[in-house]
Order: structure tokens, then C-alpha cells, then sequence
């Protein structure tokens, strides 16, 4: 009986990164499996969401996606308020984007400075890439240098490692909830 008195929880994700790596992409692929080649600026803000199960509890998971040109201002401080997690996303074939990766997490960083928001760290469009996978700099530490949860390969285009990645971070979020 108590069961039905279960509301669902709401989580509110971030996703950011660099104009072009993939955000609208995961975001669409996410909570409508449908993927577009060709590329449409994201203007100002906007949300998706999809309702899930995990660990026994419903949740109805926002992804709020941002142009990528906004970085720190003040839209984006207004768009980070009451955040549960966060998603930063680099394009995998453009090295630049991988420092873009860094100022978006110290900006999420400054932002929670008191309690540490979950994060992790997509490479997204690994589907233009051959295994072995190489960055500028090891991933491993940049990970752990600037406390990702985790780090995942992923693909809109190909569904790759979307699910699995926004599973885990839901998880970590439910952990501490
Ligand atoms: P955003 O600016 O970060 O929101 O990037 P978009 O999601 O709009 O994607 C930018 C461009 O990259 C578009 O042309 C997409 O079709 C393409 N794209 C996004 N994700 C992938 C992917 O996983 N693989 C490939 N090959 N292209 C992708
Ligand atoms: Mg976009």
C-alpha cells in the first residue's frame, strides 16, 4: 500500500561542453531515440526529459541543454540552480573540446563548492574513432584530477554507452538522496 504513495523523484541534470560535441544529440537520443546528422544551434535553454526505474524508485530525469557558446554568465548560473548532476560532454575528434571539458567542470565546481554535484565526463562521437582511443592528455587522471565520478565513450549516433552512463550517475545521485 505504501508503494502507491511513491511519488516520483525529479532529478535535474546539466548537460554542457563545447558548441558542436554532441549534447542536443545525447539529450535526443536519451528520452527519444532519434539522432540527427545534420547540425542545429541550440538556442538559450531547454529541457527533455525521460522517466525511468532505478534501484526500486521512479524517477523522471530532466537533461537541460544549453547553447554551447554560453559559457559562464549569468544565464548559466540561473540554468545550474538546484542541479542534482551533471553531464560534461567533449567531442572525442576535437582535442579543443577536451580543454572545453575542464573550464565547464571548474565552472560547475565553483558553482557547488559546498557540496560536490555528481559529474561525469562523456566522449562523445566515439563512432568516428579507432580503438585505441588517444587524447592530449590521459583521461584517466584528468578524471580523477578533476573528480569525475566516471568517464564514458559514447555515441549518439550509434546509441553507444548513453543509458549506461546516465544509469550510473542517476545511481550516485539516488545514493546520497
Ligand atoms: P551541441 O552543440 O553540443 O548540442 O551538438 P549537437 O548535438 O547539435 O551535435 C553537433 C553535430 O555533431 C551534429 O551535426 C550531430 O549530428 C553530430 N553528432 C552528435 N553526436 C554525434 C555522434 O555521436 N557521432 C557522430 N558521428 N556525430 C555526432
Ligand atoms: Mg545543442
Amino acid at each position: 500500500e505504501s508503494k502507491e504513495n511513491d511519488e516520483p523523484i525529479c532529478l535535474k541534470i546539466l548537460v554542457v561542453g563545447k558548441l558542436a560535441c554532441g549534447k542536443t544529440s545525447i539529450i535526443q537520443r536519451y528520452c527519444h531515440n532519434e539522432f540527427q546528422q545534420r547540425y542545429k544551434p541550440t538556442i538559450g535553454v531547454d529541457f527533455q526529459q525521460k522517466e525511468l526505474e532505478i534501484m526500486n524508485t521512479k524517477v523522471i530525469l530532466q537533461l537541460w541543454d544549453i547553447a554551447g557558446q554560453e559559457r559562464f554568465n549569468h544565464m548559466t548560473r540561473v540554468y545550474f540552480q538546484n542541479a542534482d548532476g551533471a553531464v560534461v560532454v567533449f567531442d572525442a575528434t576535437r582535442s579543443g573540446t577536451f580543454l572545453g571539458a575542464k573550464a565547464w567542470k571548474d565552472d560547475i565546481d565553483f558553482c557547488f563548492s559546498d557540496q560536490d554535484l555528481p559529474t561525469i565526463l562523456l566522449a562523445n562521437k566515439c563512432d568516428l574513432l579507432t580503438p585505441p582511443y588517444t587524447f592530449p592528455e590521459d583521461i584517466d587522471s584528468f578524471r580523477e584530477q578533476n573528480k569525475f565520478i566516471k568517464y564514458f565513450y559514447t555515441s549518439a549516433k550509434e546509441d553507444k554507452n548513453i543509458n549506461e552512463a546516465l544509469e550510473e550517475l542517476v545511481k550516485v545521485i539516488l545514493q546520497s538522496y
